[in-house]
C-alpha cells in the first residue's frame, strides 16, 4: 500500500483562522453535496447544567419544550457512540451540524462493531461531508468499511500512519478510490462547517511524527501517533484525542495549549492511566468527562478516581450507552446518557 500523499482542500467553507497556508489541491475537489435533511428531532437548549442529564441517545430521543409549545432543535449534535469492540476499545464519534445549510455530518473513527453505520441510518444520515480516523487501530477503524458502504463520503483525514495490517491496508485503498478528497494532519487544519463567524468549527492537531510509521501488527506505539480534534461553536468546545497517551498529551499541551482547553472531553486511550495524568487534565480543565469502553478491560479505576477527586462528571459508554451533547446556537450544551441516568462509571479489569 502506497503512502497517499498529503493533500487537502477548503472543504466546506473559506475559514479567517489560522490554518497554515500551504494546503495545496489535488483536483480532486468533492462533487456537490447533496441536499441533506435537517435532523428534525426535537431536543432542548437549557443552559448548561451536565450535572443533569436528561433522556436521549439512540434510536429515541425526546427533550421537553421551550415552554410555549415548541421545540428547540440542537445546532450542534454530538454523540459519543456506544461501541462494544471486540478488540478492546472503541471510538465512534457522530457529530451533526444543523445549523449549517445544508447540515454537515461528520463521523470521528468508526469503531469495529457496526454501530457507527447503524446510527447514521437510524438517524437517516445521507452522506458523510468528513470522516475522521484518529490512528490506525481496529477498534477506531474496524468500522469504516460498513460506514463506506453505508453513506458516500465526501472527504477523509487521517495522520498518514502506516500499518501492514492487510485490513488496513485495504481500507486506505478503498478510500482512495471512493473519497474524493484525502487529507493528511501533517499540521494544524481548521474546518469551518457552514458560513458565518457563529460556524461550528473543527481544528485538526497533527500527532507526533515520530509515530506515524510504526509498521508493525502490534502497533503499540500507534497511539501517542493519534491525531486530535477541536470542535467549538460559539461558547462552547469539545475535544478528542484518540488513543494519546502521555508523550502526545504532552506535545498537544505546549504546541497547541489554546486548542485543548475545553468544555467536554472525549477522554483518551478508553480512560487508560497512561493517557490521562493529573497535568494533562489541568491544561484540558473539562467540565464533563466522557469514556468511552469496552466496559471490560477500560476505563482504569485510577483515570475515574482521579476525574471524581476534581469533581468532574464523568460518563461512560458501558454504563450510559451512547451520550449525547446537544449544543445551542449561543453554546449553551446539555449532556444525555442513553441510560444509566443513575449509574456511576464502573472500571474494567486491566490496570
Ligand atoms: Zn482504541
Amino acid at each position: 500500500m502506497k503512502r497517499i500523499v498529503a493533500t487537502i482542500t477548503i472543504i466546506f467553507a473559506a475559514c479567517a483562522c489560522d490554518a497554515p497556508s500551504r494546503a495545496a489541491l489535488d483536483g480532486r475537489e468533492g462533487a456537490a453535496h447533496p441536499a441533506i435533511p435537517a435532523e428534525t428531532r426535537p431536543a432542548d437548549a437549557r443552559p448548561s447544567n451536565p450535572a443533569s442529564p436528561a433522556t436521549g441517545g439512540i434510536p429515541s430521543e425526546s427533550g421537553p419544550s421551550t415552554g410555549d409549545g415548541t421545540f428547540t432543535p440542537p445546532a450542534l449534535t454530538l454523540r459519543v457512540l456506544r461501541v462494544t469492540s471486540r478488540a478492546g476499545g472503541g471510538d465512534a464519534i457522530l457529530i451533526a451540524d444543523s445549523a449549517a445549510d445544508p447540515p454537515r455530518h461528520v463521523l470521528i473513527d468508526a469503531g469495529d462493531d457496526g454501530a457507527a453505520a447503524r446510527a447514521l441510518r437510524a438517524l437517516g444520515v445521507r452522506s458523510l461531508d468528513l470522516l475522521v480516523l484518529t490512528h490506525a487501530h481496529h477498534d477506531h477503524y474496524g468500522g469504516m468499511d460498513e460506514v463506506l458502504d453505508a453513506v458516500p463520503v465526501r472527504a477523509f483525514a487521517f495522520g498518514g500512519q502506516v500499518r501492514t495490517a492487510a485490513t488496513y491496508a485495504r481500507l486506505l485503498a478503498r478510500i482512495e478510490r471512493e473519497v474524493p478528497t484525502v487529507l493528511v494532519v501533517d499540521s494544524i487544519r481548521r474546518i469551518r462547517l457552514g458560513p458565518g463567524d457563529d460556524a461550528t468549527t473543527l481544528t485538526l492537531l497533527p500527532p507526533l511524527p515520530d509515530h506515524l510509521a510504526e509498521d508493525t501488527d502490534n502497533g503499540e506505539r500507534l497511539n501517542d501517533g493519534s491525531l486530535a480534534v477541536r470542535i467549538e461553536r460559539a461558547g462552547f468546545s469539545f475535544l478528542t484525542t484518540g488513543d494519546a497517551e502521555r508523550a502526545a498529551n504532552a506535545r498537544f499541551a505546549s504546541a497547541f495549549a489554546p486548542f485543548v482547553d475545553v468544555d467536554v472531553f472525549k477522554v483518551g486511550h478508553h480512560g487508560s492511566t497512561d493517557a490521562t495524568q493529573p497535568e494533562w487534565l489541568d491544561a484540558v480543565t473539562p467540565e464533563v468527562a466522557i469514556v468511552s469502553a469496552n466496559g471490560t478491560t477500560h476505563p482504569h479505576a485510577r483515570v475515574l478516581q482521579l476525574l471524581e477527586a476534581r469533581g468532574i462528571p464523568t460518563y461512560c459508554t458501558p454504563q450510559h450507552g451512547t451520550v449525547t451533547i446537544r449544543v445551542a446556537r449561543d453554546g449553551r450544551y446539555t449532556v444525555h446518557p442513553e441510560e444509566g441516568q443513575d449509574t456511576r462509571c464502573l472500571p474494567g479489569r486491566s490496570r
